[in-house]
């Protein structure tokens, strides 16, 4: 069998349509009108009142961080299971991250942490929702209103994803989207912002077009970035957007069959299809090898690229990051289902582009290595 790469996009729709259609009116930059119609697009499939599409989801985060103004000082809660993005978008303002440990079935935050971790500088909450599952909100909506805190919601990966019937990306004061080729819709490169407070809108589009002043051009009282997305990023987003319940209805289709293949291995911890509050919808589809198996992520990977299956390890705890602990940060702090989520979790090809042929075979090589 050929290679199977960890993911593979979808973009049989209208893409190529759009991208020509950028090509042949010559409207290629953020200034095209494909941006506003996927802005809207997406705030109205979330349930927002505004979104405000930048160049990637990294970005997004540093704008939702500035829109709210956070200081040197302030602190901010979040799960040191995530992507580097959301803790280097406030070391990056000198707001301090304060962590939260995994659950270990679910792997997002655990949110029954929280609470104890709030001090009189605390500004925020952010809650990320990870692999196809999200945090439990009703928890943390609760903790933020009882201690005026605002949510940031980091829904790169959960497009769609519904926690008790109400879309992802619909939670935060401030929330985002990424749209890198393996999320549920791909720009290529791609992020949004989506609020519905206009003054946190206003300084979002303000700081992705380096605060240029209403009244003059060139003229900026605030130092603002080119986070733009461009016209051609959102034409293929649109088109993608037309999709998106097509694409999802695959996503879980992908997770129901990995299920159906590993269920029952018993050194491999899979996950959850549903909790309480919500339907597994498999981002990715991970695995977490129980401590008895005698080599980590790492061993597993290497194993099943030998056997042409592609995969990537789970992320790496942010208080185990040497770049932060360079910084003088989390020194001495340990959050234990993280680090063994980072060192024995992974996660198999689960792009849009998988075959149930695909799938057999990658779970037949997973047993196999698993003896
Ligand atoms: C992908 C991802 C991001 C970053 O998005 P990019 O568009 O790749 O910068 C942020 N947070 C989470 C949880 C992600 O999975």
């Amino acid at each position: 069998m050929e290679f199977i790469p960890v993911n593979t996009p979808l973009l049989d729709g209208n893409e190529k349509k759009y991208l020509e259609e950028c090509i042949d009116t010559g409207w290629i930059s953020s200034e095209g009108a494909f941006v506003k119609r996927f802005e809207e697009g997406i705030a109205a499939y979330v349930g927002r009142k505004y979104g405000v599409a930048v160049c990637n989801g990294s970005v997004a985060l540093d704008l939702a961080v500035e829109a709210l103004q956070l200081q040197k000082g302030d602190e901010v809660i979040m799960p040191t299971f995530t992507i580097i993005s959301c803790a280097a978008a406030l070391v990056r303002r000198g707001v301090k991250p304060v962590l939260i440990d995994a659950d270990p079935v679910t792997w997002n935050m655990d949110v029954s942490q929280i609470e104890d971790k709030i001090t009189a500088h605390t500004k925020a909450i952010m809650v990320v929702h990870l692999y196809g599952l999200p945090v439990n909100m009703d928890v943390v909506n609760d903790i933020a209103k009882r201690h005026h805190l605002h949510i940031i919601e980091d829904g790169a990966e959960a497009h769609g994803l519904e926690y008790k019937g109400k879309k992802c990306g619909g939670f935060g004061t401030i929330s985002i989207l990424s749209f890198y080729p393996n999320k549920h819709i791909t720009t290529g490169e791609g992020g949004m912002v989506l609020t519905d407070d206009e003054t946190l809108k206003e300084r979002c589009v303000s700081f992705r077009n380096l605060c240029h002043s209403k009244e003059r051009r060139f003229y900026h009282e605030d130092l603002g970035y080119n986070f733009r997305m461009s016209n051609i990023q959102a034409a293929v987003g649109v088109a993608q957007l037309e999709r998106i319940e097509e694409h999802l209805e695959k996503k879980r289709a992908l997770g129901q069959a990995y299920q159906e293949e590993l269920n029952g291995i018993s050194k491999l911890q899979l996950p959850v299809s549903e909790t309480e509050y919500a339907q597994n919808l498999y981002w990715v589809f991970g695995m977490v090898l129980d401590q008895g198996v005698p080599f980590d992520a790492i061993g597993a990977m290497e194993r099943l690229a030998d056997r042409g299956v592609g995969c990537r390890p789970f992320f790496y705890p942010m208080h185990l990051q040497p770049v932060f602990r360079k910084m003088g940060l989390f020194v001495g702090e340990s959050y234990p289902i993280a680090e063994r989520l980072g060192e024995r979790g992974f996660y198999v090809p689960s792009g849009l582009g998988v075959t149930e042929e695909q799938i057999q075979y990658i779970a037949e090589q997973i047993k196999e290595i698993l003896g």
